[in-house]
């Protein structure tokens, strides 16, 4: 079974990010970049299937600049075999990164492509669902269990008020929630194996992919603040508050 990772890079979860001054998008200048935590998960996840013997390959996969490269080394220290950037300085919008997967995927017959089920920068949640459409195979979203066998996959997945159990043909699409792993720590010996493993960069018009934006950003603008709370003497002060104050009850 050969997988594909994709793993975005993306500002760091500990950074808190700031709209520019003119508010046409976030502020990500000389600020800390790393991997997508759920494409950690989903990393992990294949590496643990190489190593379990369940799969031959793990490649993984980034669509961006030409810091990727970076990225995709964190990938191949924690086991990835190998890496592929598509490299672009152009906005990649989900669409164009699920178009881009489908080709890759396509090109490398992968049996399993594994995305994380959102990138924490934008918070699309949408990059996997499409990638599925467009191979036209199944899908498998917020999966928090993953097991392979002859036939293919089981994959628990988790949903409101539960989890749900399903079985996937191969190839499939699988996007990795919190619970399904812990990611390795990466140790020192491994990323410096990682820098002497093959890492191949493509373009989109290699790839023969159109990843002009579909979707223009109007603005972006800090949160509204929250107000400061109150203290309340009673109960009575509290209800007469929500009922003519806040207008709740
Ligand atoms: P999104 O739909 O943008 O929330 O992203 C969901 C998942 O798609 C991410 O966790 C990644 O696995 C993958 N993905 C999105 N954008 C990229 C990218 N530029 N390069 C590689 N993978 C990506």
């Amino acid at each position: 079974m050969k997988i594909i990772v994709c793993v975005k890079r993306v500002v760091d979860y500990n950074i808190k990010v700031r709209p520019k001054a003119d508010n046409s998008g976030v502020d990500i200048a000389s600020v800390k970049m790393s991997m997508n935590p759920f494409d950690e998960i989903a990393v992990e996840a294949a590496v643990r299937l190489k190593e379990a013997g369940q799969a031959s390959e793990v490649v993984a996969v980034s669509m961006g600049v030409a810091q990727c490269q970076d990225t995709l080394r964190s990938a191949l220290a924690m086991g990835a075999d190998r890496a592929l950037l598509v490299e672009t300085d152009a906005e990649l919008q989900p669409l164009a990164v699920a178009k881009l997967a489908k080709s890759i995927a396509e090109r490398e017959q992968a049996d399993l492509v594994l995305l994380g089920k959102q990138a924490i920068d934008d918070d699309c949640n949408q990059t996997g669902q499409m990638l599925a459409a467009l191979l036209g195979c199944g899908q498998a979203s917020f999966a928090c269990d993953l097991q392979v066998d002859e036939d293919g996959l089981t994959v628990s997945r988790e949903i409101d008020g539960g989890v749900q159990s399903v079985r996937l043909k191969l190839p499939a699409v699988v996007t990795t929630d919190l619970r399904l792993n812990e990611p390795r720590y990466v140790k020192l010996p491994n990323i410096m194996k990682a820098k002497k493993k093959p890492l191949e960069r493509l373009s989109p018009e290699e790839l023969n992919v159109d990843v002009s934006p579909r979707l223009t950003l109007l603005r972006a603008s800090e949160p509204p603040r929250r107000q400061a709370g109150i203290k309340v003497a009673d109960a009575a002060e509290l209800v007469a508050k929500l009922r003519n104050e806040a207008k709740v009850i």
